[in-house]
């Protein structure tokens, strides 16, 4: 099947009771057992599974093309489902370029468990020297969150398969619309669903879709069983009611962000665009590789000048909400430096954008506007 099919069935089945078309949600912790000691359904309490828990991860499985998910209650407790997979003294190589939240929480909360290294992981030689006998895990980011980095999949999995290193891709920016990690390689891919998956702004969620069922899943899953950093069966229904329009939501997103990106590229007040759709893009023909399905809806640009230019785009900005997060249908901008505190390396001139559905029209005149 399709993508917009999968997106639509995959995650849905009439409801055998009451022969409701949309699967209702199911609140109850419990279920009841049987006389014979067994659970009919197969669910026992709502940590372990839920229906409306067991339809995410399957249609989410399905659009990456996995055999299994596993969803949490935000993008940040599925990277820490992985980080707490990992035996003790695990040598995890990680992006300079890093979401925030997770850089973070490998510097604060696993300091002294596992040992980390934040480089480049694009140049093959600095990846190649970081690799020791202790390294487990390959964290890769792309596009990298603020400025949109492309990693070559398929690269560092044939680097990391010499050394039977395992490979987790973070996808969140471009969606299994715009790429799909597992097939280029990876053993799992992470999202953060609070973005492109709910896509309205209204839920946090994360989902982690694996390649194999094996022990290191299995410890997965049990860490998200005993771990208990579970979406509730509401958040699960929006999910899968969100995800239903995915792949017609991506084309908006795709669409505006490439016009956009051209408009602002040509723009006498910005110096640079971050966009991998942009021909000008130094890892453009990787991501042309690889995002067979388009180039996301995230830009970042750096406006002429220093820090104070750089707020004065944002606070004239009519359309676009000051905001962080993405994935929305409303267009967010944000001073991204901001956002990530002090020890930012990200420049100060940078603005970042999650282009939203409204006209690509009325998106350009708000900001030429507030440009000047
Ligand atoms: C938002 C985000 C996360 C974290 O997800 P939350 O749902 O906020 O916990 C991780 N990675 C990327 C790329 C993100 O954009």
């Amino acid at each position: 099947m399709k993508t917009e099919t999968i997106a639509i069935h995959a995650g849905n089945h009439v409801d055998e009771s009451s022969k409701a078309v949309i699967q209702p949600i199911t609140l109850s912790t419990t279920f009841e057992r049987s006389p014979d000691g067994t659970y009919a359904a197969g669910y026992i309490y709502s940590r372990s599974a839920n229906p409306n828990r067991t339809s995410l991860e399957h249609v989410l499985a399905k659009l990456e093309n996995g055999i299994d998910a596993a969803c949490f209650s935000s993008g940040n407790a599925a990277g820490m489902a992985v980080f707490q997979s990992l035996k003790p003294g695990t040598h995890v190589i990680a992006p300079d370029d890093m979401y925030h939240g997770l850089r973070n929480q490998l510097k604060n909360l696993f300091a002294g468990i596992l040992e980390f290294d934040f480089i480049d992981i694009n140049n093959e030689d600095v990846l190649k020297q970081h690799i020791n006998p202790s390294t487990g895990l390959i964290w890769i980011e792309t596009p990298s969150n603020p400025l949109l980095k492309i990693t070559d999949v398929k690269k560092v999995v044939d680097i990391a398969r010499q050394h039977g290193i395992k490979v987790v891709c973070d996808s969140t920016f471009a969606t299994p619309i715009c790429q799909q990690p597992l097939a280029l390689g990876a053993d799992l891919v992470m999202h953060s669903s609070t973005k492109y998956f709910g896509g309205h702004s209204d839920l946090m969620g994360g989902v982690l879709v694996t390649a194999e069922k094996n022990e290191w899943w299995q410890k997965i899953r049990q860490v998200q069983e005993m771990g208990g950093a579970i979406p509730s069966p509401f958040d699960c229904y929006m999910l899968v009611r969100s995800i239903k329009t995915l792949p017609y939501r991506m084309r908006g997103h795709l669409h505006n962000a490439q016009l956009l990106a051209q408009f602002l590229e040509d723009h006498p007040k910005i110096s640079q665009v971050m966009y991998p759709g942009l021909a000008s893009h130094p890892q453009h023909l990787i991501a042309k590789d690889q995002m067979t399905g388009g180039f996301g809806g995230v830009l970042s640009f750096c406006v002429v000048g220093d820090e104070a230019e750089a707020k004065s785009v944002i606070n004239s900005v009519k359309i676009f909400t000051q905001a962080t997060s993405l994935g929305g249908v409303e267009s967010l901008i944000e001073h991204r430096a901001s956002v990530e505190g002090p020890d930012t390396k990200t420049p100060l001139n940078l603005l970042r954008v999650s282009v939203g559905l409204e006209h690509i029209d009325d998106l350009i005149a708000d900001i030429s506007a507030a440009l000047g």
